[in-house]
């Protein structure tokens, strides 16, 4: 992956994150993406670049404002004069049941999760098909696959993200481009991190019984996802051996979507 370049949006934390030091350790030069204090990022991004000797920079777009997916991707390319691996990864959860879902944050984990994806990619295909390849990957969910009561928006989005991955991959199937999202189960993130702590205040449990009786009841593994496994999958499908994979839907679960 030497001298490629990367943009993993919300890459300032967990999967992310994760996904962009992988990405960085195999010779890729990252842009890394996400709202954060500017310290906390800067600090970031100068301990990546000094641990791996690639270029990193960093970007603030807000994927909730119309234009900043398509801004982000020009503003890579400007600055390292060149895309070849892009992994929409932001995103954002509520949970709460349909009837009482405010519209607002509806409408802002749409834009964010689907959204910004369709509008990175439309944004990033031009330079892939020039340069004559590139991997896109879409960090889905296992949400993609099967639905939990409580976050309609989110598992929409997520089945919606599975479907743009088959449509580009159709699309794109006879260049060197691939599509293809990935399905994680529960990864323990400060995403998560927040419905830990939501569950336990809402049914007055300690934080461990939350984990085991209500996070990870649906992962018959029992056990979290590591990041790590994570990234290595996004590592493995952009290299030379995954050039036939497009347009899956790639579980990492536990067996969660086994059932
Ligand atoms: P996280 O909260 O640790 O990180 C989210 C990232 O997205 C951060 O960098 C944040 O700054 C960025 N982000 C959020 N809103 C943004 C906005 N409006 N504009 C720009 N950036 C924004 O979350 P995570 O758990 O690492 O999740 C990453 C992805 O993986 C998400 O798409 C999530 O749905 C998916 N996922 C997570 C899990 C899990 O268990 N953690 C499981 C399956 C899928």
């Amino acid at each position: 992956m030497k001298g490629k370049v990367a943009l993993v949006t919300g890459s300032t934390s967990g999967i992310g994150l994760g996904l962009a030091r992988a990405l960085a350790r195999e010779g890729a030069h990252v842009m890394l993406h996400g709202l954060g204090p500017a310290a906390e990022i800067e600090q970031l991004r100068a301990t990546l670049a000094g641990e791996t000797g690639v270029q990193v920079h960093a970007h603030d777009a807000d994927l909730g404002g119309v234009g900043e997916a398509a801004r982000l991707v020009a503003d890579t390319e400007r600055i390292f004069g060149r895309l070849d691996i892009l992994v929409n990864n932001a995103g954002i959860q509520f949970v709460s049941p349909v009837e009482d879902f405010p519209p607002e944050h509806w409408a802002r984990i749409q834009e964010i999760i689907l959204g910004s994806s369709f509008h990175a990619i439309r944004a990033v295909v031009p330079g892939m098909r020039r340069r004559g390849w590139g991997r896109i990957i879409n960090l889905a969910s296992v949400h993609g696959l099967v639905a939990s009561p409580f976050k309609s928006a989110y598992v929409a989005a997520k089945h919606g993200q599975i479907g743009l991955t088959k449509t580009v991959a159709l699309e794109l199937a006879e260049t060197a481009i691939t599509c293809n999202a990935i399905c994680p189960g529960y990864v323990r993130t400060p995403l998560v991190e927040g419905q830990i702590e939501r569950q336990a205040q809402l049914h007055r449990l300690p934080r461990e019984q939350v984990i085991r009786d209500v996070i990870l009841a649906a992962q018959p593994s029992r056990r979290f996802v590591e990041v790590e496994e994570v990234a290595a999958l996004a590592v493995f499908l952009c290299g030379e051996p995954a050039r036939s994979i497009t347009g899956a839907a790639i579980a990492i679960d536990g067996g969660w979507s086994a059932r």
